[in-house]
């Protein structure tokens, strides 16, 4: 078994019944190989029984593709600033500066490791001090596919009349009190690229409140056309609407949803479970009985004081390529360390997992710590640079068996010294 393959963290699925394969063909046959059409109507009719609430939702080429969207449908304009949560991936922030916007970053509350409410209130309060206007957008991020304090910043953005984008790339099918997260806010979004809860090879939907922001989501989706024998532009547009191809895979994927979901919920349980008698290493668990994650990405933090196997030669060696081997190109470095990195053991601990033929990654690194926004304001507490330090993601998705996960924890184990 795991040693004679590697254990990544999050891989594409398929059911097990092949329906994806079933809808790219027809989507072939009745010659729809276009970003629109029945695979795609489909789909999106399938994500709008799935997420309920009366909402309506718009499939798109990719997930950062719809916060772009969800920008442009909340007004943001050049020079205007957007609350985003620090403790994310990029593409959470990305889109707002694809629009000449300023993100302000946002730290975390230490339980659920998302957006503070007391700290986006402190903020939208100063800001508007400075600038002398509110905020555009508040961005609340399920990380790792943990739900966020949605009743409170609901609360504090409706009191300031700022529209709430959930990013609920990560957190597909999470839950607070029951209600899917993405339909609290004015907007949801969601990403099906090829490491999320289900797939559609890549792409992404957003989620919208009613009739009107669909129409006018999917006219920015769709090149902003106006009506006209001919073509004609009074607004700028984007080409991101979902392929009819890609969306016959999403189509068989939502069939395995909820049994992806179980999956990742029984991941949780195991690594709780023979973690438990390890001191010094803690799963990420919901804080409070209102949440219930996805679970999307099981992570562990490593206490501090915790010697792991290899820690005092971590970062002698500058890393080649992506670790985990990402897609697409990244610049070569020349260095093996930067101004903040993940401790000496929580590094020893992903070089360790490696060996062993296990993907492990430290947690995202927090945007206001990052190089490409270091002029951006930010409301930071220490949390996301704390655990950002401490944390390790493990292997999660429905291709990580329970042996493999005892397998990995016996690893895990092994490099504690
Ligand atoms: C993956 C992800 C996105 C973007 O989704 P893509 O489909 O990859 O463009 C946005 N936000 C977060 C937090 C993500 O993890």
């Amino acid at each position: 078994m795991a040693m004679d393959k590697r254990i990544y963290l999050c891989l594409a699925h398929m059911s097990e019944s092949g329906m994806e394969q079933k809808y790219v063909k027809e989507a072939f046959d009745t010659n729809w190989v276009v970003p629109l059409g029945p695979n795609v109507n489909g789909f999106e009719k399938d994500l709008e029984d799935f997420v309920g609430q009366g909402k309506r939702v718009v499939a798109l080429s990719s997930g950062t593709a719809a916060v772009h969207l969800a920008l442009i449908g909340c007004g943001v304009q050049p020079g205007d600033e957007v609350l985003v949560q620090s403790f994310t991936f990029c593409a959470s922030a990305n889109p707002v500066t694809y629009l000449g916007a300023i993100p302000v970053f946002v730290d975390s509350e230490p339980g659920s490791w998302n957006k503070d409410p007391v700290l986006l209130e402190k903020a939208i309060v100063d800001r508007m001090e400075i600038t002398g206007k509110k905020p555009k957008a508040i961005i609340p991020v399920a990380l790792y596919g943990m739900p966020y304090d949605i009743h409170r910043i609901m609360e504090i953005a409706n009191r300031y009349d700022i529209p709430v984008v959930e990013d609920a790339a990560e957190g597909f099918g999470s839950r607070v009190d029951g209600q899917v997260l993405g339909t609290f806010g004015r907007y949801g979004v969601l990403s099906f690229n090829g490491n999320k809860m289900i797939t559609t090879s890549g792409g992404g939907a957003l989620i919208c409140p009613d009739e009107e922001s669909w129409r006018e989501v999917m006219f920015y989706a769709t090149q902003a056309r106006e009506a006209y024998p001919y073509y004609q532009h009074e607004h700028i547009g984007y080409n991101y609407r979902m392929s009819n191809v890609c969306a016959g895979i999403g189509r068989g994927q939502m069939t395995v949803l909820e049994d992806h979901i179980a999956h990742h919920h029984r991941m949780f349980e195991l690594y709780s479970e023979l973690l438990r008698s390890v001191e010094g290493i803690t799963v990420h668990a919901n804080p409070t009985d209102h949440y219930d994650s996805n679970f999307w990405l099981n992570t562990i933090l490593l206490d501090p004081q915790l010697k792991v196997c290899g820690q005092e030669s971590a970062y002698q060696h500058v890393v080649q390529g992506a670790v985990g081997g990402a897609g697409g190109v990244v610049h070569a470095t020349a260095e093996a360390h930067t101004a903040h990195e993940p401790n000496a053991n929580v590094e020893a601990m992903r070089v360790f997992l490696d060996a062993k033929g296990v993907e492990a990654r430290p947690l995202w690194k927090p945007m206001h710590l990052q190089p490409v926004f270091k002029g951006c304001p930010a409301y930071v507490n220490g949390v996301s640079e704390a655990l950002f330090k401490q944390g390790v993601c493990l292997p999660s998705g429905p291709c990580v068996s329970e042996e493999d996960a005892v397998y990995i924890v016996n690893a895990i184990k092994e490099a504690v010294l």
